[in-house]
């Protein structure tokens, strides 16, 4: 499979390439030459399959033979070692919880793919890489657990001190070995600029072999089609396919899942659920593209003013406006619908949704409203954990630790201090 940038200027490039870039150089995205179509065989036998042949028969076409069979198995095997389970709330609404890896989000799908792909491609290449991150709070958790022990590739993360929460910072701070957090005495901003200039810095671009792993990278997007067929496979009623709405930002979660449904994944309709960072509500309504500043909400891994893979989703239907509508609608959901919805939830189902998971459920309902002989699947991205400061004001109650971050909560965090100054940045990464 070959990949070509989105703005056209740049060569094509094979899965390698383009894992190892992560951006064209044109500064655009990659995306696939062809689309694949599934074997039949997959959609109406698919409760024979195991996950891991899932997500084997979904992903092969895209990788083709640049990582042998028995490499991507183990992959993919230590890219899905957790549930996904399809959970039915009422009658018509179901929530796909996509929490149940090490960071609790659905980034650990992408993250633990594209870690583990990169640290494949380097082995080849004898080089040792650094992945240099900023992170608000979400991403960098799954980042770090992802590339935690990979062998060649070291990765330091900056973080804005005091402005993540304080499972996100267990999170990023608790690993060690190949994973380095560094705690800036600034904002996220500060971290994303001193990241920006490392990567423009050309003297240190020589002595050290950077990359990002940000949500544009195929590796890190295209694994996250694995998720749909799984609910697709626990999906009770084959004869009507479900209604999907996910929780949306930066559109890397629902533009993987329209690939799956191109490439013949049965799905009734999309719901884009927004908050109140609404550009493509509004693209939807006027055919008009305007990105915006973000704005600040309670689903804040969403607050996304102008969302990368949107180019993407314009190439999934050939820049045909009226087949993107045809497949998928948009709901801007507010502050305040996403606290009620949360409440109603908890008190008339006893099911504890994070604001994320609310403005996916919400969104759902208000379609599901219109259309109501169809039902649907939300998708929930988060465990409410994560985001317990603003989920207990509102249930007035204190939410439970899992299982799995009771150990978490234990360890010590271990981060670097640093100033917003990009001298002494440069002169940490130089001594490594
Ligand atoms: C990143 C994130 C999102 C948004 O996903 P996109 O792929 O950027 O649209 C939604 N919910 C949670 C909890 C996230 O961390």
């Amino acid at each position: 499979m070959l990949y070509y940038s989105t703005n056209h200027t740049s060569p094509k490039v094979n899965f390698k390439e383009a894992t190892i870039r992560g951006q064209a150089p044109d500064k655009g995205l990659y995306f696939p030459d062809n689309i694949p179509v599934l074997p039949r065989g997959l959609i109406e036998n698919i409760n024979s399959y195991s996950k891991e042949e899932i997500a084997q028969t979904v992903i092969h076409p895209y990788v083709g033979d640049e990582i042998s069979k028995a490499k991507l198995e183990k992959i993919i095997s230590e890219t899905i070692n957790f549930e996904f389970p399809l959970v039915k709330i009422k009658e018509n609404i179901f929530s796909l919880e996509l929490f149940h890896g090490p960071t609790l989000a659905f980034k650990d799908v992408g993250a633990r793919f594209m870690s583990r792909c990169l640290g494949h491609f380097v082995k080849d290449e004898n080089k040792k890489v650094t992945v240099l991150i900023a992170t608000s709070g979400d991403t960098g958790g799954a980042v770090a657990n992802g590339f935690y022990n990979v062998e060649g590739v070291d990765v330091i993360i900056l973080y804005p001190s005091g402005k993540v929460s304080s499972v996100q910072e267990l999170q990023l701070t608790t690993l060690g070995k190949n994973i380095t957090a560094l705690e800036v005495n600034g904002t996220f901003d500060d971290c994303q600029q001193l990241v920006k200039q490392a990567f423009a810095d050309k003297e240190l671009n020589k002595k050290l072999f950077l990359t990002s792993a940000n949500s544009i990278n195929v590796a890190r997007w295209l694994p996250q089609q694995f998720y749909y067929f799984f609910a697709y496979q626990q999906w009770q009623d084959k004869g009507q396919a479900p209604v999907i709405s996910v929780p949306s930002g930066n559109f890397g979660n629902i533009c993987a899942g329209l690939l799956a449904h191109k490439s013949g994944l049965p799905v009734e309709h999309f719901i884009a659920a927004c908050n109140a960072n609404d550009v493509i509500y509004d693209y939807l309504k006027t055919e008009k593209y305007m990105p915006k500043q973000s704005i600040a909400t309670l689903s804040n891994a969403m607050d996304v003013g102008n969302p990368s893979n949107f180019v993407r989703i314009l190439e999934i239907f050939e820049q045909q406006f009226d087949s993107l509508k045809n497949v998928m609608s948009s709901y801007s959901i507010s502050d305040e619908e996403t606290r009620s919805t949360l409440k109603e939830v908890y008190l008339n189902t006893n099911y504890l949704l994070d604001p994320h998971g609310a403005v996916g459920y919400l969104a759902l309902e208000k379609y599901l409203e219109e259309h109501n002989n169809l039902k649907g699947i939300f998708l929930e991205t988060a465990h409410p954990v994560k985001f317990y400061d603003v989920v207990e004001p509102i249930i007035n109650q204190a939410v439970l630790i899992p299982e799995a971050i009771k150990g978490l909560l234990k360890e010590k965090k271990k981060s670097i201090k640093m100033e917003v100054n990009y001298s002494a940045l440069k002169e940490y990464l130089l001594s490594k």
